[in-house]
Parts: structure tokens; C-alpha cells; sequence
């Protein structure tokens, strides 16, 4: 991969609901008691709506739109992408549990690809982490992928308890399944979960497993989600082999220092980055909302749309000088 362009993938996340929730690193198998309702789980389609927009006007790709397993059925999750896909402009990835042939031929016109919540490929650390998200359904769905000549990416949480001398079968995995894309994150540690005293991996370890895929992989794309505690490391990330950038409250940071630092990364990395942390950009909200194809968006939402994007705007601005 010889891009020189970096871009800050976000993830848009869309539900609280998952009907697995038992995830061992994940926030909502902290919530699993408390969320029983798929439909009464998810964001407000207007604040959804309305990042995705945001999305495009900054510059940022949609890294994937996500949710637990079972937030959706076929026509809501069709419904929603073709809003997201109108809006956007481009087709988009989707992370939100395996989806079955039926749905996926219905979302075809509007989709990159697929992402699989793999996490990890150490089978004997997956059975603990992840019991009741095996992979076999995860690996049945990139090949209905391969059916449909859609892209197929991966998510590997780095500091679940594997070791380096694991990447042979995160290796094998990608050969197996002809994975294009991985994102790697470092793990997180969530309150409530058995990883909440964790201080996640060290930076020269989480390194590693970028460097050793891009060695095996040079066409991999791979990207580096870097939370808040290591923007510092970013331009190390894109020098062994991170192509884009993930996993940052790019929103609630926006134009902070830490954004700041960020920026300043990617240019020390002598790479050119498409779209902004730090400013915010001239928008018409009711001018730009009001264009969007009324047979999608009624009267309604656009109203509710132009009021979530006003606060998001509102917060945007809030670390202006
Ligand atoms: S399947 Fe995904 S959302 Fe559900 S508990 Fe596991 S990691 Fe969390």
C-alpha cells in the first residue's frame, strides 16, 4: 500500500441492544440485564442520521455503522442504510452481528462490505472471552461475501490475553478468509467487566501486531484505533503499516489537544490527512437538510435532524478559541 493519505474512520454506533451480551471485554454485557427491547435499544434515527452527515461534511469515512448482534431486522437495517447511504454519499461497511444471505442481497446496491467481530483467533482465549460468538457463522458470512463480491474486514482487540506468538493463526485466519481490512484496537477496559483493572496493552506490543500484518500483508488495509491515551504514538502506528485511523471521540474531543496532537502526528508521519479534527466548517443545516430526497426523510425527521445536528454543532465549537 502506497497511500499517503490518512483518514479518521468513524464507527457510528446505533444500538445498545445485543442478544449475545455476555462478550467478556464489552461494555454491554454490562448492560444485558438492563436491555431486553432491540427496538427501544437503538439511537434516535435523527442523531444517527445527523453524525452521518456530520460525517461527510468533516471529512471523516464511516468506519463502519454498529451494533450488538440482533439490533435489527432486515427491513430496519435496510431502512437505515439507505438514509445513511443517501446522505453520505458513498456505500458503506456495516458491524452489526452475522447477517444472513437474504439480508445481505436486499443491502447489496448500498454496501463496501461486511466487518466480522472476530476480536481474537486464539480459539482457547476466544472460548473465554466470547463464548457465544463462535466463528464459524463469522467465516460463513465473508463467504457469502465472496458470493457477492463484497469486501470483508475484521476487528482484533489487541490485550485480551493473547501473546505475539499468536499472530500465526491471526495469519492463518486472514489467508483462510482473504480478509482485506483489519482494524486493530487496543483493548479498553470497560467498568463492571473482568478487564476493568487492566491498563490495556503497551504501546511496543499493540506495535507489533501492526507491524508483523503489515509485513505479511503488504495490500492490507489496517486500521489503528488509538482511544485517547495514545495519540501520542500515532505516527508510529502509520509507520509500521496503519493505513487509517479508528476509535477516538472525534465529537466530544474536537479541536482539543488531544485532536490537536493528533494532527500533528500525521503530519510528523509525513502523511496527508483528508478532513479535520480541529475545524469546523460552514454548514446551512436547514438549507443542506432540507435538500435530502423527501421520498427517505420526511418533514419530521429532517426537523429532529437539524436540532441533534445543531447540538452536535454546538458541542464541536465547544473547544474553539
Ligand atoms: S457480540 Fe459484540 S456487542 Fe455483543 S456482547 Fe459481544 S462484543 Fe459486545
Amino acid at each position: 500500500m502506497t497511500e499517503n493519505k490518512v483518514h479518521f474512520e468513524r464507527a457510528i454506533f446505533t444500538s445498545w441492544y445485543c442478544s449475545i451480551g455476555d462478550c467478556a471485554y464489552c461494555y454491554m454485557s454490562t448492560q444485558k440485564k438492563l436491555i431486553k427491547d432491540p427496538e427501544r435499544a437503538r439511537r434516535s434515527e435523527a442523531s444517527v442520521l445527523a453524525e452521518a452527515f456530520l460525517c461527510r461534511k468533516l471529512g471523516w469515512k464511516i468506519g463502519f455503522l454498529s451494533s450488538g448482534y440482533g439490533s435489527y431486522t432486515s427491513e430496519s437495517i435496510l431502512d437505515l442504510v439507505k438514509k445513511i447511504h443517501s446522505i453520505y454519499g458513498d456505500k458503506l461497511w456495516l458491524n452489526v452481528g452475522v447477517l444472513n444471505e437474504n439480508t445481505i442481497k436486499k443491502l447489496l446496491p448500498y454496501l463496501i462490505g461486511l466487518c466480522g467481530a472476530v476480536e481474537t483467533t486464539n480459539l482457547q482465549l476466544r472460548e473465554k472471552v466470547c463464548p457465544n460468538k463462535p466463528l464459524d457463522p463469522i467465516e460463513n458470512m465473508f463467504k457469502v461475501c465472496d458470493k457477492y463480491n463484497l469486501k470483508k474486514s475484521m476487528t482484533f482487540i489487541v490485550g485480551l490475553g493473547e501473546t505475539i506468538n499468536d499472530f500465526e493463526s491471526l495469519k492463518n485466519f486472514i489467508i483462510k478468509n482473504k480478509i482485506g481490512k483489519i482494524i486493530f484496537y487496543a483493548l479498553n477496559p470497560i467498568k463492571g467487566t473482568v478487564f476493568e483493572k487492566s491498563k490495556g496493552p503497551e504501546i511496543d506490543y499493540y506495535l507489533e501486531w501492526i507491524k508483523k500484518t503489515r509485513q505479511n500483508f503488504p495490500e492490507i488495509e489496517i486500521v489503528a484505533g488509538h482511544w485517547v491515551n495514545r495519540v501520542g504514538y500515532i505516527s508510529k502506528m502509520l509507520g509500521f503499516g496503519a493505513n487509517n485511523l479508528t476509535k477516538y471521540p472525534t465529537i466530544k474531543l474536537f479541536n482539543s489537544e488531544f485532536s490537536k496532537i493528533i494532527e500533528e502526528e500525521i503530519k510528523k508521519s509525513d502523511k496527508k490527512f483528508v478532513g479535520t479534527l480541529t475545524k469546523v466548517p460552514m454548514i446551512d443545516v436547514d438549507k443542506e437538510i432540507d435538500s435530502l430526497d423527501p421520498l427517505l426523510f420526511n418533514e419530521n425527521l429532517k426537523n429532529q435532524m437539524k436540532i441533534k445536528l445543531l447540538q452536535y454543532l454546538k458541542q464541536l465549537n465547544k473547544n474553539k478559541k
